[in-house]
């Protein structure tokens, strides 16, 4: 271990504090597969402590006025944007990300929805009712729900965390956040910063692995409800656990998005959107531009263009300015994605890339492969790396079962200047997420959430604040 190499502590009840035990994992920069911190690996009795702290910190916080709530919100993102860049050069060290996209996108992003929530904290309302019984008033409370259990991936580590931080404590809630065990680094620097101004015991974060530190904040009787982003294979096991609470659950999971391309898609506009939502964050994204489907008559124009947008894309070093694709997150990682598609090899054909370059970094070329029967593991399966598939449709119902036929929901798009399509496909797929003509915008303000194996429960929007709250029927009998 080097001397540069830092040890990542847990955050709790106002301070940096080590594990129980001398335990740790290791953090390494996926651009050089170089060491470059150790994170506690914590135990149950860590996050016993963690929950123990945000259950003392819950009446205070949770009786606070929403107006101050808000105000504490918006201190905590002027001192998370005047340090921006340090965060974001965090997640280009143990994430990968391309230094100039994360400075300039992804983490004002990241601001900009800390801000959203920070002022959606006074929006929340109950619902006034009504005299349903003779000389009775009902009315509801929406109230938070107590202590919170996040737990979140590698691939937008603080992305994600905020997204479940934000809007908890907005609603009232304390928080407990184990993040992923490979990007712990932005994570653990927002709750030393957040310190600065909310109280302690608010915020507070475990590092470790997943069945250990994971699965005892999910089976914790003092977590109100559990909200998890990564794969589904994880989300099934923590919706399991969870039950023996109870305790609700918010499950963002896998996704394996269709991109539906009509002949009468304007294909230059088309082109670069699709090839930049492929390849985006090296397609370690959930609602990654991964299944692509062509109508039949532009499919060779459209497969010669994509071409030529991917080979635009040069994986480099995540911290010089000029990349835009950076490495997968680890070895097994690469590993995985290198397996789908030299299985994909026997019976499709690889038009571009399926290669791992030389070199230090778990970089993997940009891929496309064609002639895949819709039932290939590669078609199926959330591959999770710089790789496409493109598949050939002749009219709209082929396009919309192939496009639906996945155990995935979480999002697609369809591109066509046909409005009445367009809509008719919208209303078909069965995806959280719907664009037409684009791929992976998002807002703060929209809820975004999964169907079917992506998951259940929203984030974002009115919807993803009230996931953290319950309501609260109250009758008056005014005899
Ligand atoms: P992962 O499921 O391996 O790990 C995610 C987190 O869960 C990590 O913190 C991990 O330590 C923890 N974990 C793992 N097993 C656990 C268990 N049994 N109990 C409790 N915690 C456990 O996922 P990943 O590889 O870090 O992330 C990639 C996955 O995340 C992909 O499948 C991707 O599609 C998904 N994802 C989904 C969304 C969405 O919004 N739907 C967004 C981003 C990523």
């Amino acid at each position: 271990m080097s001397n540069d190499v830092i040890v990542v502590d847990n955050f709790i009840d106002g301070g940096v504090k080590s594990a129980s035990s001398d335990e740790v994992i290791d953090v390494v920069n996926p651009s050089t597969g170089e060491l470059i911190a150790v994170v506690n690996a914590s135990s149950a009795a860590d996050v016993e402590d963690a929950v123990q702290a945000a259950a003392r910190a819950f009446p205070a916080w949770s009786q606070l006025s929403p107006g101050k709530r808000s105000q504490l919100l918006h201190r905590v993102t002027d001192l998370f944007e005047r340090d921006l860049q340090r965060f974001a050069d965090l997640e280009v060290a143990d994430a990968g990300k391309p230094v100039t996209a994360a400075r300039e996108v992804e983490f004002p992003a990241i601001a900009d929805a800390l801000r959203h929530f920070a002022g959606a904290a006074r929006t929340l309302s109950g619902q006034s009712g009504g005299d349903y019984v003779t000389d009775h008033t009902f009315y509801l409370r929406r109230e938070p729900l107590g202590v919170v259990g996040a737990i979140t991936p590698w691939n937008y580590p603080l992305w994600q965390a905020i997204w479940k931080i934000a809007p908890a404590l907005a609603a009232g809630n304390t928080i407990v956040v184990k993040p992923s065990e490979n990007t712990p680094l932005s994570t653990a620097a927002f709750a030393e910063l957040a310190a600065e101004i909310l109280p302690p015991g608010v915020l507070n974060v475990v590092h470790g692995r997943g069945h250990v530190a994971g699965e005892a904040l999910v089976e914790h009787p003092l977590v109100a409800l559990t909200t998890f982003t990564g794969s589904t294979r994880a989300g099934r096991r923590i919706a399991e656990l969870a039950a023996k609470t109870p305790k609700p659950v918010v499950l963002e999971l896998g996704g394996n998005a269709p991109v539906v391309v009509f002949a009468d898609c304007d294909l230059a506009h088309a082109l670069p959107i699709i090839a930049s939502s492929a390849l985006y964050n090296a397609g370690q994204d959930c609602t990654a531009a991964t299944r692509i489907l062509v109508e039949d008559h532009v499919f060779d124009e459209f497969l010669s263009g994509l071409v030529a947008e991917f080979q635009d894309f040069t994986s480099m070093n995540a911290s010089d300015a000029s990349t835009v694709l950076g490495p997968l997150i680890s070895a097994v990682q690469r590993e995985r994605v290198s397996d789908l598609v030299d299985n994909a090899r026997l019976s499709g054909t690889v038009v571009l890339g399926g290669r791992a370059p030389e070199g230090s970094g778990f970089f993997y070329e940009p891929t496309i492969v064609t002639d895949l029967d819709q039932r290939h593991a590669l078609v199926q399966q959330e591959c999770f790396g710089p790789v496409v598939t493109v598949q050939r449709f002749s009219g709209d119902n082929e396009g919309l079962a192939l496009a639906n036929g996945v155990e995935y929901g979480l999002a697609g798009s369809v591109w066509t200047r046909d409005v009445g399509r367009a809509t008719r496909f919208a209303n078909a797929l069965h995806f959280g997420t719907v664009w037409i003509n684009d791929h992976l915008i998002l807002a703060p303000e929209m809820p975004v959430g999964g169907f079917r194996s992506s998951g259940y429960g929203k984030e974002g929007g009115v919807a993803g604040i009230e996931e953290f709250t319950r309501l609260k029927e109250v009758i008056f009998n005014l005899r």
